[in-house]
């Protein structure tokens, strides 16, 4: 093994350092393994409780009338989400779109949305219109309202209910940290802060942003109130063999109205051709809770190499987990750079390239990120950005399978001795 690790330039001092880390981790992984297993059966189960066949894997052309495939699906979401109906569809973009058509389709002139957790994810601004947009929904008439955080990242229940008015008719929960390093929120959290919200008004809509989130744990923010659950399957469900899509899974009255808005009104659910998707659909569900297991594992290895080297790490080494992105804080543009190359060149795609640092548009700053995946920007396959900004953060996640996020972190290891950066 260490020969091979050496072929693939990995020298000795680092591989023995990174396998000291990963046999401490053992209890931990257990832990992991076991949500793992629990989120498979349920994904099983749900397959089964509605009839999953073979015919399912037939795509459709055209308006895509009576695609089975893509109807039984959305039941199967709507198992695992334990809600009443779901969304999901090729012609849902990413995990932006996902959110603006359920924003979009449930709110009307003259409502207010809230966000109690803070600052939404960045290319939610733009939906919002907090970022001047075209299309925005402010420009629809729609007034928006942000409580903050408490300092240590908790909710901040009175800010929270002097926002609340009469006018609030949707509030938006974002699960994951997303590029912030505020704490990830843990479904239970988001429990409590839907029966607070209810409790003001049962009348408001709580949706939450699950990206990043799903199969982390072995319930669902649907499972503790929230009225629609949104995300990605470039992300976690998606498992990584979904070449695109969104899913919107919730009350039915809610999701009727995001179908509508998705197609047209009048149409709804009833069009929407999958083409040739629906396998990796199904596939990529099923292989779901395995490939997010290997992500968090990695989140967590990485976490406990960078923190005993005397890094900042969001989560810590020992947090329990509620997304699969990890933040280490390297200090340095040059720490930043070694790291993101070394990510890309483990990749299986790409690896011969080297990541540079460029003005991305809608960023303040350079960023350098690394990828060689084999769906293009998906981030549950193994994956890293960095804003060239003080405190010179990376982000990372994804991993689709467990040997490929070790190794990537390793090599980053690497990198950063060979920029003499670290040493061991
Ligand atoms: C990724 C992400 C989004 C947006 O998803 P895209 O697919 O990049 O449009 C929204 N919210 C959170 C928390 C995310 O992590």
């Amino acid at each position: 093994m260490k020969e091979l690790y050496r072929s693939l330039g990995i020298s000795d001092s680092v591989y023995s350092y990174c396998k000291d880390i990963l046999d401490s981790l053992e209890d931990r992984f257990k832990e992991v393994d076991e949500v793992r297993e629990y989120n498979q059966l349920k994904v099983i189960k749900a397959m089964q409780d509605n009839r999953v066949s073979e015919s399912c894997f037939q795509g459709t052309t055209g308006y895509g009338y009576n695609d089975i495939g893509r109807e039984t699906l959305e039941k199967v979401y709507a198992s695992i989400f334990k809600t009443e109906d779901a969304l999901v569809r090729p012609q849902i973009t990413c995990g932006t779109h996902a959110l603006n058509v359920a924003l979009s389709a449930n709110l009307r002139p003259g409502d207010e949305l809230l966000s109690p957790v803070g600052k939404p994810y960045d290319t939610l601004e733009e939906v919002i219109g907090i970022r001047e947009s075209k299309c925005s929904l402010k420009e629809f008439g729609i007034t928006y309202k942000q409580a903050e955080l408490n300092e240590d990242g908790s909710f901040n229940y009175d800010a929270i209910k002097a926002a609340i008015n009469e006018k609030t008719k949707l509030a938006t929960i974002q699960r994951s940290k997303g590029y912030l390093t505020r704490p990830t929120f843990s479904v239970k959290q988001i429990g409590e802060l839907i029966s607070f919200i209810k409790g003001i008004n049962p009348n408001i809509i709580c949706m939450v942003d699950n990206c990043y989130g799903e199969f982390v744990d072995v319930i669902e923010p649907s499972e503790v109130g929230a009225d629609m659950v949104v995300g990605s399957l470039i992300k976690n469900p998606g498992g990584g063999l979904a070449p695109i899509g969104g899913y919107i899974a919730g009350r039915k009255d809610l999701i009727e109205n995001c179908a509508y808005r998705l197609t047209s009104p009048g149409l709804g659910k009833e069009v929407g051709a999958t083409l040739n998707v629906n396998t990796a659909f199904y596939q990529g569900l099923f292989m779901a809770p395995t490939v997010t297991a290997a992500a968090l594992k990695g989140a967590i290895f990485a976490a406990n190499i960078y923190e005993k080297l005397g890094y900042k790490v969001v989560p810590d080494s020992k947090e329990k987990r509620h997304d699969i992105i990890q933040a280490v804080t390297l200090n340095s543009e040059d720490a930043v750079i070694a790291f993101c190359k070394g990510i890309q060149a483990a990749a299986p795609v790409d690896s011969y390239l080297s990541p540079e640092p460029w003005a991305m548009p809608g960023y303040d700053s350079d960023v350098i990120m690394a990828a060689g995946a084999f769906v293009s920007g998906s981030s549950i396959e193994l994956s890293a950005d960095g804003p060239i900004k003080p405190p010179y953060n990376v982000y990372f996640q994804g991993g689709l399978t467990f040997d490929h996020a070790k190794f990537g972190i390793i090599k980053s290891l690497q990198a950063l001795v060979d920029a003499k950066i670290v040493s061991l």
